[in-house]
């Protein structure tokens, strides 16, 4: 992993207003508070007309959620951020603040699948959208279609882990005039900095490694301030999805650890990844770095503790029988914290449609934490022979 010593750097700070004899706080202050009182009526008012950049009401701004903000606008090396109460709303701040009906948006990669929940309701306004699962530019130019006003980057991808060449599509879309958005919550601002690589937008659920650890659901969106600008106003304050004080700090405690999480993260998963590799009961693993290595290494500084793999028996008998036996891995949904978790697409009885949708059924989700790898394998080989 080559981390920017800047970006740890700007993780692991932290501080608040100097108190009354100057000393300083060592974490942000958490300012609990619905609204904000103003000296007198103007300074109210100056401040309604310009909600965005002024302190009236929590729903809109509020300082602690303000320090994540520039926090996560610095690490994306970008103008602007909004944090938000969750991932999905970010993503549907992007997609309600710019689109408008007869508006298309491609969906390039496999797309968490909320993601592409929305985009289906959002056909009720009249917005179309399709997906392209052949990531190559060639294929993504063909399919951009006149109306296409929206190219959304999920590198990883979702389940399968495969990346797309960022740059190379940003290129081809800011060609044809299309805006592009990257859901950036795999590999965090500290190994992928989308922006740099020619994308308009980043999307997170800080829900994941930037909160780390599994006790709070945030998201954030950075870009450029005049878009940030635009859909804080169309999306944003009216669509209520504020992020909490409370829950601002939580993730900027997160993020002071994130670097060293990362690191572990990274070599753990790697090492269980590779036993995985060898061993006969598994027909694939789905590993960025094991998959894709040369643009892994151009694209990613390095790779996180979420990947998937596929058992060689994809029956759902024998995934559900595997993942009941595991004893380290908690079942669950979401993924980025301190404990493993193991999930699988698969049901009773959707191995048709997940094959249509280009996932194999015995496809096993993985997110290593940081109980450490030999305890991981023993836990995966146990269970690999159950
Ligand atoms: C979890 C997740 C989201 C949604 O974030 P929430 O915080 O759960 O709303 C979006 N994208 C990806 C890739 C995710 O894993």
């Amino acid at each position: 992993m080559r981390l920017d010593p800047g970006d740890v750097a700007l993780c692991v700070a932290d501080d608040g207003p100097p108190t009354a004899s100057g000393a300083r706080p060592a974490a942000t202050p958490i300012v609990q508070t619905s609204l904000f009182a103003h000296p007198d009526l103007s300074s109210l008012t100056d401040a309604l007309a310009a909600e965005h950049a002024s302190h009236v009401y929590t729903r809109g701004q509020n300082p602690t959620v303000e320090t994540l903000e520039r926090k996560l606008a610095l690490l994306e090396g970008g103008e602007a951020c909004k944090a938000f109460a969750s991932g999905m709303a970010a993503v549907s701040a992007v997609l309600m603040g710019l689109l408008e009906a007869g508006d298309h948006v491609l969906f390039v990669n496999h797309t968490y699948g909320p993601t592409l929940q929305l985009a289906e309701h959002l056909g009720r306004f009249g917005i179309t959208h399709s997906t392209v699962l052949d990531v190559s530019p060639e294929a993504v130019a063909a399919a951009l279609r006149p109306e296409t006003k929206l190219v959304w980057l999920e590198s990883p991808g979702t389940m399968l882990f495969r990346l797309v060449d960022v740059a190379a599509v940003a290129e081809l879309a800011r060609k044809r005039g299309v805006l592009t958005c990257m859901d950036n919550s795999w590999a965090t601002p500290l190994l992928q900095k989308p922006l740099a690589l020619g994308v308009d937008m980043v999307v997170h659920s800080a829900t994941k490694y930037l909160g780390g650890h599994s006790d709070v659901v945030a998201g954030a969106l950075v870009t450029s301030a005049a878009r940030l600008q635009r859909i804080f106003y169309r999306a944003y304050l009216l669509n209520g999805g504020a992020l909490a004080p409370f829950n601002a700090f939580l993730v900027l405690r997160g993020l002071r650890t994130l670097p060293v999480r990362l690191r572990q993260h990274e070599a753990d998963a790697l090492e269980v990844a590779r036993y995985l590799e060898t061993h006969d009961a598994v027909a694939a693993v789905h590993h960025p770095a094991l998959r894709e290595p040369e643009l892994a290494a151009r694209q990613l500084a390095g790779t996180t503790g979420l990947f998937s793999f596929e058992l060689a028996d994809a029956s759902y008998a024998r995934v559900r029988r595997f993942i009941d036996a595991l004893e380290h891995f908690r079942i669950g949904v979401s993924w980025g914290g301190v404990e493993s978790l193991v999930i699988t697409p698969s049901r009773e009885d959707n191995a048709a449609a997940l094959t249509a949708r280009g996932i194999p059924p015995g496809l096993v989700r993985l997110s290593v934490g940081l109980e450490s790898a030999e305890l991981l394998i023993a836990d995966l080989d146990q269970a690999l022979s159950f």
